[in-house]
């Protein structure tokens, strides 16, 4: 049985993982990072298809506004950041028409007004929709209803609403752009694995954690061999999908004792769902259609399709759609073959330019993965549940300065279910494991001798 014995322990190299590791070892920590996967990245999954001049995410891809972790992290790789242009198109009562007006601003005033009345009693977003919101237009309601659905890929039925009044609501800038890292999320996670000396076990399945205060057991496999590892502290970074398992399951991980404290965080976050299918044409064929109209088109939706959503690859130009179906419109296509993934796409893409455009046809390769199937992931990324106010935090807390949490859902900073989020959830979990050394570290008052004062 093959074993190992670091200051410090961390289970998962997604973002939030790598971001610790690098973190700890920087303050001179040995540490182990744990990976089921033959690769690190966890949902940041990057593949290069020769001949195409951008890379093909299966998993994050945009920068979201301008998180201080992810341009940190840039500025370390000397990688840039890609501005992605914002304009859409959308089929609206029948007809792909340019979208002029600010629908989310329509959205953000009208829920900035219930505020406070969520404070008292939270509800589901569906149910805060069908209410009615004063000011609120049949368009600014569906945008809506489709962005909590697509944006956090959630289901409106259990979605908070509390919560997306607070991070929609408030007074920040709406829309402050979005990017891509040069060269794809892929390159700027491997800058983050190299050089500072964690050391990092790949295959490793990790399927049980025995803890007591100032120590850690884990248990598992190793490249298909039994593993053990002990620590006197480890940082947590499973997916929400992976820590919500039912006990019995068999992707389940075993905490002994069980953690008991976070079974309230637990229920109140859900793990949002997405489809995200990379369709590889033979040219940009949308690019030509009636008189080039949607040449710089960055976005196109369809509500009412099964993917309601597309995005070109612009600036780059390329012969690339991503099409992207979030929430309940995930589930349903989770789970299915490939192909039949991959022929509800081009039919929704039929939905936005017809069946004139001969799409079927025109398309060379397809990628894409299931998230929700994945065995270490369990779904895209987390929101908050209908009464879960405070849960992110809960998720995080530290157990008796031994067992320290990081991952997307953990971020009560403002960037939960992105890299971003992840990324400085890693460094926060870092310094909490780096404060309670210094604090076991240091001596007692009472151990001093008598008389010196
Ligand atoms: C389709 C999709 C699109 C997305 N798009 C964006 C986007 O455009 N922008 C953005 O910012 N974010 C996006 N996200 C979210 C982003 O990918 C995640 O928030 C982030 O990557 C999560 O990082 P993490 O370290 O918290 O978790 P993970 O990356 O999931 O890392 C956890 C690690 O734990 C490992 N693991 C699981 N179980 C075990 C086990 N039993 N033993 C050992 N290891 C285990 C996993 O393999 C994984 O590597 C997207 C996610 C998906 C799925």
């Amino acid at each position: 049985m093959a074993g190992s014995s670091p200051d410090v322990l961390i289970i998962g190299a997604g973002a939030a993982g790598l971001a610790a590791a690098a973190e700890l070892a920087r303050a001179g920590r040995s540490v182990l990072v744990l990976e089921a996967r033959e690769r690190i990245g966890g949902r940041v999954w990057t593949r290069h298809v020769d001949g195409l001049p951008v890379p093909v995410e299966l998993g994050a891809e945009f920068i979201h506004g301008r998180p201080a972790a992810t341009f940190s992290l840039l500025r370390k790789a000397g990688a840039a950041a890609v501005a992605a242009p914002f304009v859409r198109w959308s089929v609206r009562r029948g007809e792909l028409q340019l979208q002029r007006d600010d629908l989310f601003a329509q959205v953000r005033k009208a829920l900035r007004g219930q505020a406070g009345a969520l404070g008292k009693k939270d509800v589901s977003f569906g149910t805060l929709l069908a209410r009615g919101l004063r000011g609120l237009s049949a368009d600014a309601r569906a945008f809506a209803r489709m962005r909590v659905q697509g944006y956090e890929a959630a289901d409106p039925a259990r979605a908070s609403a509390r919560a997306i009044v607070e991070e929609w609501g408030g007074e920040g800038p709406g829309e402050e752009g979005h990017f891509r890292p040069a060269g794809g999320y892929g390159a700027l996670l491997d800058s983050l694995a190299g050089g500072h000396g964690a050391g990092l076990r790949l295959r490793t399945v990790v399927r049980a954690v025995r803890w007591k205060r100032g120590a850690v057991e884990v248990e598992g496999t190793s490249r298909g061999e039994p593993f053990r590892a002990q620590a006197a502290r480890a940082i947590v970074t499973l997916p929400l999908g992976v820590l919500q398992r039912a006990p019995g399951a068999p992707d389940a991980v075993r905490f002994t004792p069980a953690l008991e404290e976070k079974r309230r965080a637990l229920k109140g976050l859900a793990c949002g769902a997405v489809i995200k299918a990379a369709l590889l044409f033979r040219t940009a064929f949308w690019e030509e259609l009636d008189g080039a109209r949607y040449r710089d088109a960055a976005f196109f939706h369809s509500p009412a399709a099964a993917f309601p959503t597309f995005w070109t690859a612009l600036p780059a130009r390329a012969p690339l759609l991503i099409a992207w179906a979030g929430g309940p419109n995930a589930l349903r296509l989770s789970g299915a073959a490939a192909p039949r993934i991959v022929r509800q796409a081009v039919a929704s893409l039929e939905s936005i330019f017809g069946k004139r455009a001969g799409i079927g046809a025109r398309l060379d390769a397809a990628w894409l993965h299931d998230w929700q199937k994945d065995p270490f992931a369990r779904g895209a990324y987390s929101y908050v549940a209908v009464g879960g106010h405070g849960a992110r935090a809960a998720l995080a807390a530290p157990v008796a300065d031994t067992l320290f949490f990081a991952g997307e859902a953990t971020d009560f900073e403002g960037e939960h279910a992105t890299v971003a989020g992840a990324l400085q959830s890693g460094a926060r979990a870092a310094r909490q494991v780096l404060g309670a050394c210094r604090t076991l570290a240091r001596p007692t008052p009472y151990a001093r001798p008598p008389g010196t004062g």
